[in-house]
């Protein structure tokens, strides 16, 4: 099959979070199977280049059609880690990718129609006919919109979309200009319940809701978090829409890609190790703590990595670092916020601890330190309000490092209670979950933890080992989405 993602982000090149990951990592498992696999990205100014291998120009002034005018693209192409990229890059004063950021801007519909609408155009104009295109999240919502409502008319007849949703809780709330830049114009025909109009102001479009509506296949990346998406408030609001589309709804559960993330092969930490060789694992631990200035001990390391924001449970964060340091633990914290009052707190945080000899707060987004953190940490926590997925407690597994979660969305589908899970043997448990979102269910869990570390240290051993035996590769998944795409494909 021939195979297209149209994506704002992908790993390692340009990531903000998961989208990033998962656009790599499916890609590459398709690959391997023998389809051909193409990516469209923006090109910003922030990406990492030197993953970038052999860029050079693959089509020069390619007009898109903008607002009754058109804006002059050059598209570039080159190789990220072995997968074909092609990346946009206008050329136009509103400097779309030119901006030192990825989201973060008032006009990031704007920004992102642009994309989609160029990226479309690309497809058109370079006479490339996928089987399937494959789009993410809110940014390329309006991509099945076009194809449906105008390219097909064009010749692109055949195409059909994918609709993977990230994360619900950012849709692309905008208003009519988008209709009349992108030339989809006719308001009324859009501003409709059934079409873009967003569930709950009848004067905005909502660019996630008509990737819904307008795809033929739309999923979320866990099961469980489909279930939520449609029947609680982690919908955020679109799930009557998704009730009314249940047909070519559904929910797949993230791989993650063992190439990238593997503590055998990973060459960002000083000392590979697998489960038969965990011995190996403490001289990260060791590195760890060299690197970030930690004493020395025999206490256990807790760290975060992730965002830093509501989603990710920030209050329960801030409390882990406490708790774990009354409780005789180590705290790592890498993370990077997105809202100014988070940062500054955080910083407050970093600054009050400084001297702290067990405790390292790094602010900021860090790959490479992330690798070494999982691999030299001994548990981590994941305590978000919701999870679509959830990548950390994936990775942190294979690097066996114990996750301590919240019961929600991937999470749940992913980790099981090594005391009370109900559903798996004592011996498929693989670490510890809470629900509640206050501190004492959090510290219950922590408590477990640290105290297994400390008072049976075989029984944390063998735990840690049952984590490293999930396989949570893109095996599964990408068997999943093929059977997706044959699906809808035209035949
Ligand atoms: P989300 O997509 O909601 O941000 P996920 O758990 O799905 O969360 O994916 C997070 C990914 O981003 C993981 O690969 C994690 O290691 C990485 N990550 C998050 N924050 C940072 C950071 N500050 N530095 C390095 N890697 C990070």
């Amino acid at each position: 099959m021939y195979i297209v993602q149209i994506a704002s982000e992908c790993a390692p090149v340009i990531k903000a979070g998961g989208l990033g990951d998962v656009v790599y990592g499916l890609s590459r498992e398709l690959e391997n199977r023998g389809h051909c696999v193409e990516l469209i990205l923006p090109m910003y100014d922030c990406m990492r280049y030197d993953h970038i291998w052999g860029l050079h120009d693959a089509y020069r002034d390619l007009g898109v059609p903008w607002y009754g005018g058109e804006i002059k693209c050059d598209v570039f192409c080159g190789w990220v880690h072995g997968r074909l990229c092609f990346f946009i890059q206008p050329k136009s004063q509103d400097q779309f990718f030119n901006r030192g950021y990825v989201y973060g801007g008032e006009d990031d519909p704007m920004r992102f129609a642009f994309f989609s609408k160029a990226a479309m155009e690309f497809l058109l104009k370079s006479n490339k006919r996928p089987d399937i295109i494959h789009c993410h999240d809110w940014q390329t919502g309006l991509v099945p919109v076009m194809l449906y409502e105008m390219y097909q008319y064009y010749g692109m007849e055949r195409q059909r979309v994918c609709y993977t949703i990230h994360n619900f809780r950012h849709q692309g709330i905008c208003g009519n200009d988008i209709l009349m830049a992108t030339g989809l114009n006719r308001p009324e025909h859009y501003f409709h319940y059934d079409r873009l109009q967003d569930n709950f102001n009848p004067f905005a479009l909502n660019l996630m809701k008509g990737g819904i509506v307008y795809s033929n296949y739309v999923n979320t990346v866990s099961p469980h978090h489909a279930w939520e998406a449609r029947y609680t408030d982690v919908g955020y609001g679109l799930g009557h829409t998704l009730e009314i589309h249940q047909g070519k709804f559904g929910g797949i559960l993230n791989g993650v890609d063992y190439n990238l993330w593997n503590p055998e092969s990973d060459t960002y930490i000083p000392c590979q190790y697998d489960i038969g060789n965990l011995k190996n694992k403490a001289e990260n631990k060791k590195a760890l703590r060299e690197r970030l200035l930690l004493q020395e001990s025999d206490k256990p390391i807790i760290a975060y990595i992730g965002r830093l924001d509501d989603q990710k449970g920030v209050h329960l964060v801030h409390h882990a670092i406490y708790y774990a340091l009354n409780r005789n633990a180590q705290f790592v914290l890498l993370g990077s916020a997105t809202s100014a009052d988070v940062n500054s707190r955080f910083w407050h945080e970093k600054h009050f601890l400084n001297n702290n000899p067990d405790v390292h707060i790094e602010i900021g987004f860090n790959e490479e330190l992330a690798h070494l953190i999982y691999a030299g940490a001994d548990m981590v926590v994941v305590p978000s309000n919701f999870e679509p997925c959830g990548l950390t407690q994936l990775i942190s597994l294979k690097y066996g490092t114990v996750p301590i979660v919240r019961g929600v969305g991937g999470l749940l589908s992913t980790v099981f209670d090594r005391d009370h899970d109900q559903n798996h043997a004592p011996e498929k448990r693989n670490g510890y979950v809470f629900y509640q979102t206050d501190n004492h269910a959090l510290e219950s869990a922590m408590e477990r933890a640290i105290g297994l570390y400390y008072e049976y240290p075989k029984e944390f051993e063998q735990l840690v080992q049952q984590g490293m035996e999930y396989d949570y590769s893109w095996k599964t998944a990408a068997t999943q989405y093929l059977s997706i795409y044959e699906h809808v494909r035209f035949k």
